[in-house]
């Protein structure tokens, strides 16, 4: 088969993966090298529906060996299949770069033959480009479940980002969708990727003659909608990798459902896109605005709500905390207030340095005051209509959302890559 063909096949199967981004490496062309990969090296243009479009994504191969039920490319499909050799994946990510078409490689892979032998040819690929074609560019390598560690140790060296895609947020989903694959085989990589970063960042502050490890640090990605779990369990999971793993993302990817089977939700349902830009909104709480996820979510309230937020949501939960004094709150109150970002909350802190916030002032340093409204008092005025009963303060909220949140709910449709 044609190398072309090949790559027709291989970028079309990638186009389900969304664990990439942004680079999250800094470091310039090498004497004699090609690319880099300093943070503004990497144009980073993103598809509608989340996905990054700025690297060449591909898979090494779709030929799998496994058999899960929510995949395409999974065993038991009947479809065109192919797989790259090493060579031919490094002279691309070459030829590619060199024409300006990309600014590095996003490299997965189905399992073919074992996991050892298909994460033995990813490092291979990392390896050609780094050592033969002296590629400096940004590399992400998918972490193949059940490889070696040698070689996902080999891989850490050479890559700039690596992810093991934990799939589904719990044990009984995977042994029951995707039973080839074990919660084991999933977490231990991610422990070793975690504790190798940490241990190799603290020894390149000692010394800056120290290799690097995975600079770009690790992501996974975990699917929503395949499984019953709560957007509780999602959530308590998500927190969990980024204390106790060191992840720096975790992406969710809203069900697509591309095969038929017993245990998956019907083919005619549409993404659950709104549910994943929910979860994506709390995993910002969770990273940016110090939430901790039982308070975003609780047994009483294990769902995320599509009408609203999740701060939003909070916010009107917890009503009897507000409204907050723009002048007087702390750092940490502001970024509790809906229609406040980190920005404007740190603006807020700046300008009361000077002088008291004036009404005129909250648009200029950036509030969305048709949220924010609701839940704050500017030298002793409330901005919200007292008039309003909690219900239509609810609606008020909702129609507030941002524009694009509603066309959400209408786009189902996948974006194709190439
Ligand atoms: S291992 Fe499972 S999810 Fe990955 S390509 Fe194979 S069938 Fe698909």
């Amino acid at each position: 088969m044609k190398t072309s063909e090949k790559l027709k096949i291989l970028a079309d199967a990638a186009k389900y993966d969304a664990s990439c981004s942004s680079s999250g490496s800094n470091r310039k062309a090498a004497p004699n090298g090609i690319g880099n990969a300093a943070a503004s090296g990497i144009c980073h243009s993103w598809a509608a529906d989340g996905r990054c479009v700025s690297l060449l994504k591909i898979l090494l191969s779709n030929a799998c060996v496994y058999d899960c039920s929510y995949c395409l490319n999974r065993r038991s499909n009947m479809l065109d299949r192919a797989t790259f050799t090493p060579e031919e994946v490094a002279d691309l990510t070459i030829n590619f770069y060199l024409r300006n078409y990309i600014e590095g490689l996003f490299l997965s892979s189905a399992v073919y033959a074992s996991p050892d032998k298909t994460m033995a040819d990813m490092v291979e690929v990392c390896r050609l480009l780094r050592q033969k074609h002296r590629f400096n560019g940004y590399i992400h390598l998918k972490v193949i479940p059940g490889a070696a560690n040698d070689l996902v140790l080999q891989a850490g060296f050479l890559a700039d980002r690596l992810s093991v895609n934990i799939e589904l947020p719990s044990e009984a989903s995977l042994k029951s969708l995707a039973p080839q694959k074990s919660k084991q085989g999933i977490l231990a990589p991610m422990k070793r990727i975690g504790e190798n970063f940490t241990g190799f960042q603290l020894e390149r502050k000692k010394s800056r003659n120290s290799p690097s490890f995975c600079p770009g640090g690790q992501t996974t990605q975990m699917i929503i909608g395949a499984s019953a779990e709560s957007d509780l369990h999602i959530l308590n999971l998500t927190e969990n990798l980024y204390n106790k793993m060191s992840l720096k993302r975790v992406y969710f990817s809203a069900y697509i459902p591309v095969n038929e089977g017993p245990l998956l939700p019907a083919l005619a349902t549409a993404p659950p896109l709104i549910r994943e830009h929910r979860l994506y909104q709390a995993d910002w709480l969770l990273r940016f605005y110090k939430f901790q996820s039982h308070e975003i979510l609780s047994p009483a309230f294990p769902n995320l709500d599509e009408r609203l937020d999740p701060k939003a949501a909070w916010a009107l939960r917890n009503f009897d905390l507000f409204p907050l004094d723009i002048n007087r709150a702390s750092y940490e109150e502001l970024l509790r207030i809906p229609g406040v970002g980190v920005t404007s909350a740190r603006r807020i802190i700046q300008t009361r340095r000077v002088a008291a916030i004036r009404e005129q002032d909250l648009k200029k340093i950036g509030m969305v005051l048709k949220r924010a409204r609701f839940f704050v008092t500017i030298n002793g005025k409330y901005l919200g209509d007292t008039s309003l009963s909690y219900h239509r303060v609810v609606s008020a909220l909702c129609k507030a959302e941002p524009p694009g949140t509603n066309k959400l709910l209408h786009h189902s449709r996948q974006l194709r890559l190439f």
